[in-house]
Formats: C-alpha cells, sequence, structure tokens
C-alpha cells in the first residue's frame, strides 16, 4: 500500500436487500478508487446479530456485482487488513476500548464500555461535498439536558456500537476516504472524537446528497422499485442503472449516456453536488433506452431472449442472428429489456398478433381491395424493401388512394400493432412465405 494511495469503502449492515441509497454510496465509492488507481473494500457491518443474515450479505453482493461494482477487499477475497466482517472483528474492538479504559479516556457502566466526552473540544470537520461542518463537543447534549451525552462504544451483551466500530475499522483498514450518505453527517463528529482519543488519523469526510423521490419526499417504497434486484427484474440493464445512479448529485459536464470506464476518468468527488438528488424513473427509462440502442445486436438478443422465452414464444425456432437482427430493426423502441421483448413478439411468433387483432373490422367492400393490393405486393419480383415500397406507391398511385390506408392493415396483420418499424422492412424481415401466410389467416389475400 502506497501512502497516497486512495483506500474507500462500502459498509453495508446485512439487514435487507442492496436498495437504492446503499447502491449509490457504493457506486460513488467505487468511482473514486477507480478515477483514482485506489481500493475499494467491503466491509459488512454485522452486529446487529438479530437482523443480519448470511443471505442478506450474499445478496447485496450479488446486487453490487449486477451492476458491474467489483471490490479489491472483502470478506469473500480476504486482503491484508481483515477480517472483513465486523462480527469477526470483536476482539479487535475489545483491545482498543481496554486501552481507552486504562487511558482514562472512558468508563464502565455494567457490562457496558463509554467513551467519555470531554467539554470544549473542537470537533469541526471540512468535508468535501458540504464543507466546513462546525461542531463543539459542548453540543453533544443529553436529550432535554445540559449534560454531555457521552458515548457508548461496547454494550453491555459485548457488541460495538456502529460509531466505535466504524473508527476502528476505517482507521485499521487505512481508509483515506470516508464517502457515504449524508444521514451521517452528525455521526461525524462523534467518530472523530473516537480518532483522536486513539490517535488515529483522520480520514476526509464526504456526504453524499439525500435521495429523494419526484414529490420531493425521501426516497421510499411509495415510489416505486427501491431495490437493485427489482430493476434488474423489471428488464433494466446494469450499465444504465450504474449511469443512472452516477447521475443522482454528480454530472460529467456534457455527458449524459456513459460506460463504467468513461463515468470513471470523468468522476470528480469535488463536483458531487449537496442538493438533495431526485430519482426521476423517466429518466432512468431515457438512460436505459439509449443504452439498449448501443448494445450488439447479439448482446441485445441476449438481453431480450429471456424476457420473449417468460412470454411463453418460440424463440429456439428461429435463428439467433435473424432475431438479432429484427431487434436491429426495432431501433430503440422500447425503454426496457421487457418492453423490447414485448414491443417485438410479433417477429418470434403470429400467435400474439392473432391474440391482438381478429380482423373483423374490416368491411367486405374494402376488403376486395385489400387483397387486389396486397397480392400485387405479394407478387414483386425480389423481395426487398426498395422493391416493396416501390410496388405499393405504383399501385396506390394507379388506383388514385392513399399509402396509409393499405399499409395500417398491413401492419396490423403482420404485427396486430398500431405502432412498428417501417412495414415494409418488417415483411421482407418476416420473410415472403410469413407474410402470405399471416395475410391468408386474415383472408387479406
Ligand atoms: N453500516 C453503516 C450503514 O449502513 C455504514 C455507515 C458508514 O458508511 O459509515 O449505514
Amino acid at each position: 500500500m502506497s501512502n497516497s494511495e486512495v483506500r474507500v469503502r462500502f459498509a453495508p449492515s446485512p439487514t435487507g436487500a442492496l436498495h437504492i441509497g446503499g447502491a449509490h454510496t457504493a457506486l460513488f465509492n467505487w468511482l473514486w478508487a477507480r478515477h483514482t488507481g485506489g481500493k475499494f473494500i467491503l466491509r459488512i457491518e454485522d452486529t446487529d446479530l438479530v437482523r443480519s443474515t448470511k443471505e442478506y450479505e450474499q445478496t447485496i453482493m450479488d446486487g453490487m456485482t449486477w451492476f458491474g461494482l467489483d471490490w479489491d477487499e472483502g470478506p469473500d477475497k480476504g486482503g491484508d487488513f481483515g477480517p472483513y466482517r465486523q462480527s469477526e472483528r470483536l476482539d479487535i474492538y475489545r483491545k482498543y476500548a481496554e486501552k481507552l479504559l486504562d487511558e482514562g479516556k472512558a468508563y464502565k457502566d455494567g457490562e457496558a464500555i463509554i467513551f467519555k466526552v470531554e467539554p470544549g473540544l473542537d470537533i469541526s470537520f471540512d468535508d468535501m461535498v458540504y464543507g466546513r461542518i462546525n461542531v463543539m463537543s459542548d453540543g453533544l447534549k443529553e436529550q432535554n439536558s445540559d449534560k454531555l451525552k457521552d458515548i457508548v462504544i461496547i454494550k453491555s451483551d459485548g457488541m460495538p456500537t456502529y460509531n466505535y466500530a466504524v473508527v476502528i475499522d476505517d482507521a485499521l483498514m487505512h481508509m483515506t476516504h470516508v464517502i457515504r450518505g449524508e444521514d451521517h453527517i452528525s455521526n461525524t463528529p462523534k467518530q472523530i472524537l473516537i480518532y483522536r482519543a486513539l490517535g488515529f488519523a483522520e480520514p476526509q469526510f464526504a456526504h453524499l446528497p439525500m435521495i429523494l423521490g419526484k414529490d420531493k419526499k425521501k426516497l421510499s417504497k411509495r415510489h416505486g422499485a427501491t431495490s437493485v434486484y427489482e430493476y434488474r427484474d423489471m428488464g433494466y440493464m446494469p450499465d444504465s442503472v450504474f449511469n443512472f445512479l452516477a447521475l443522482l448529485g454528480w454530472s460529467a459536464e456534457d455527458h449524459e449516456i456513459f460506460t463504467r470506464p468513461e463515468a470513471a476518468e470523468l468522476f470528480e468527488l469535488k463536483r458531487v453536488t449537496r442538493k438533495p438528488a431526485v430519482f426521476d424513473p423517466d429518466k432512468l427509462n431515457y438512460i436505459n433506452q439509449e443504452h439498449l440502442k448501443r448494445l450488439e445486436p447479439m448482446t441485445r438478443l441476449n438481453m431480450i431472449k429471456p424476457f420473449w422465452e417468460a412470454m411463453g414464444l418460440p424463440v429456439k425456432e428461429h435463428d439467433d442472428k435473424w432475431l438479432a437482427d429484427a431487434l436491429t430493426l426495432m431501433a430503440g423502441r422500447g425503454q426496457t429489456a421487457k418492453e423490447m421483448a414485448e414491443f417485438a413478439d410479433y417477429f418470434v411468433s403470429f400467435e400474439p398478433v392473432k391474440a391482438r387483432w381478429d380482423g373483423k373490422d374490416i368491411s367486405d367492400e374494402r376488403r376486395g381491395s385489400l387483397k387486389e393490393f396486397f397480392n400485387a405486393v405479394l407478387a414483386v419480383p425480389e423481395w426487398t424493401h426498395e422493391s416493396l415500397e416501390a410496388c405499393a406507391r405504383t399501385w396506390v398511385e394507379e388506383h388514385g388512394v392513399k399509402m396509409k390506408d393499405y399499409a395500417m392493415p398491413l401492419r396490423f396483420a403482420l404485427t396486430g400493432m398500431k405502432v412498428s418499424p417501417g412495414i415494409f422492412e418488417v415483411a421482407v424481415h418476416l420473410g415472403r412465405d410469413e407474410v402470405r401466410k399471416r395475410l391468408e389467416f386474415y383472408n387479406l389475400i
């Protein structure tokens, strides 16, 4: 470890899934580590033995892995400053608590160990995001009282408290920066007291803005999905969730759509704003759509396939390249993989088309002229977009009718939808036989 190397950590308590707030904190730490060429450490804060589970620990790691946050040291990876689970560090917390007791900086109250808060200490700090935060130890009072509130460091059950364990760990794991949610600003002065009492070097603190829903209230379940996996299961791409979360409280100058390496290069802790960030699902949709558009066709197909399969469509009956090209034809339609799968279902099977449109709204009179048109179109010598289009144009001109009155029923017969990519392109991709089959079904040829 070189002296200048940045070391940051994400320190979740495994008492629930990886929610948006946690993912956001993890992401900013990761960005700072990767931007500076430093280390990103995962530490599990599992001192709440009742609520912490190994399953939650695993889902948090899975969530981080899903959207591309890799860590350099952690409970599964090891590292020079482990163990990386607080429950495995109890003897370390005990040792430093004894030291504080010996030095008269802490006292016992039954089994508990309490850190003594001395009056008159300046525990102000410079937050990299919020600026100077002025606090005197005299401000740390008991509720509704003038008495200074000492800090419990070891509870009577032998477990360390958060404010104590976090300092021991951040110091012994050589954290250079502590980047976490702004809800921890009020904990920081207490932690600073403990750093000083133990003679540890203080890291730099950077608190991240709060995340609000569109109604400007603190983000909660009411605002929709709050865990990372819900977004995964809805068909959002990890790159988009990453991109979206990175823009909560930070902007990359004029870049709005970026990859992970691009974000890591552009990221600057000093550009993080303290203004609460608004979680706007429409923005996530837009970002996801942009990432879907930029995907390699085969990668895109692999994203869409599971959704088609879940819809019961016969994906295996088709050639992968052909399916991938169909999705390229979609040209960015659909904001999520699920939506794109739904919008493009007619390529995979005729069944959903039939389910959407029964063709009964076509009058007999109209059917006669549609049949003439479709027969002409089906007979083009070359089954290409250009010849289909040219044939259709000539036909409508000769008959003095409007293209849209003929293109629309064709769109319904092939897709069962009001909107689709250019219908002649769809027809070319489906192939002459399939188009004939669909038109026949509707008695349109
Ligand atoms: N376990 C704490 C939390 O999840 C960590 C806070 C910190 O980063 O210091 O809120």
